[in-house]
């Protein structure tokens, strides 16, 4: 898809897996995904509103999680580990997310640039 296409379409994914996405003031971190309660929610960064590619990914990232990890419930530590990748099962996972938006980010041009 375009890139003004992929924040639309991502937040539509969202919504219609019943995910609610929250835009939050991070220090450490970019975005994370969540279940609570039953309730899933992707937190992303609110200064990734600077860098629209950048949010897509990582919006396209904890969408990945929310597909390929939602067995794993009550599990809030989902979170975008850039360069926090020095345990193997946080490493397996995130990589697996970042493949997961990089085939949904295909032909923007945005999933060349981000995530090993
Ligand atoms: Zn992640």
């Amino acid at each position: 898809m375009k890139m003004e296409q992929t924040l639309p379409v991502l937040m539509a994914l969202a919504e219609n897996r019943g995910i609610r996405v929250k835009i939050v003031p991070f220090k450490a971190h970019n975005g994370f995904w969540r279940v609570k309660d039953g309730v899933e929610t992707i937190f992303l960064g609110e200064h990734l509103n600077m860098d629209p590619e950048k949010k897509a990914f990582i919006f396209a990232h904890e969408l990945g999680h929310a597909v390929l990890h939602s067995d794993r419930k009550n599990f809030d530590m989902a979170l975008y580990w850039e360069n926090n990748m020095d345990n193997e099962y946080a490493r397996s996972k995130e990589s697996e997310a970042n493949i997961f938006a990089k085939g949904l980010l295909l032909g923007s041009g945005i999933g060349m640039k981000f995530g090993a």
